[in-house]
């Protein structure tokens, strides 16, 4: 699951994208609107966590913006303003929940997983190629039913691979969705996670259905 942290606090944005990041989520930090729309435009998001107060506006009048614009992801607001009609006015203008500042990290990965259970423009479902299903909130894949297990960037190999099933996921895509703008990558280390991820999958009975094209990416056949 990969979240994007608007917020303009660079020691709090650190210390949920750390507290969020040991808990499997994938976190790239916007420190303004701006960033945040450019980050949108570049990748996909599972959701947004989104403060109010931001140095290019109002995170609430962005948020009603961006709805009216087109489907956004889930946006969890966190707010220092507790009151009742902030509530109100953060929910009507399109927030899926909020969370009142200072935050707790526990409860915020609670509240996030909760979003992405919900139904909503990308309702998140299990993913399914013949006997191989990945689950992409619990993070658990399985082949016929048997857990497959998997490190955190398998997993999200994985299920990069499964939602674009039959297409070549292009190398670049693959780095970018594992890693976040500002993690450093070794090299050949997508190459690794492919591999790692193919013995994984031959290994519990699936051969031969991630496909190394060369010099351009990967592709899960379906089963
Ligand atoms: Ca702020």
């Amino acid at each position: 699951m990969r979240l994007l942290i608007v917020e303009d606090n660079e020691r709090l944005a650190g210390l949920i994208a750390e507290g969020l990041g040991r808990r499997g989520f994938i976190c790239d930090m916007a420190p303004d609107l701006a960033t945040a729309e450019d980050s949108l435009a570049g990748a996909e998001f599972d959701a947004i966590i989104l403060d109010l107060g931001l140095p290019d506006g109002d995170g609430l009048a962005w948020l009603k913006h961006q709805r009216a614009l087109r489907q956004l992801v889930p946006a969890l607001m966190l707010t220092a303003r507790g009151g009742l009609e902030d509530r109100i006015a953060g929910l009507d203008a399109g927030a899926d929940d909020y969370l009142v500042k200072p935050v707790d990290i526990e409860e915020l990965a609670a509240r996030i997983r909760a979003l992405l259970r919900r139904p909503g423009p990308r309702a998140v479902s299990v993913l399914e190629s013949g006997p191989l299903r990945f689950d992409p909130v619990t993070r658990e894949a399985r082949l016929d039913d048997r857990v497959i297990d998997l490190s955190r960037r398998e997993a999200d190999l994985l299920e990069l691979l499964m939602r674009r099933l039959g297409s070549v996921v292009v190398r670049d895509a693959i780095e970018n969705a594992l890693y976040s703008f500002n993690e450093p990558v070794t090299p050949n280390a997508v190459e690794a996670i492919v591999s790692r991820l193919r013995r994984k999958l031959e290994e519990a009975g699936l051969a031969g259905q991630l496909h190394t094209v060369r010099g351009v990416g990967y592709m899960l056949r379906s089963g």
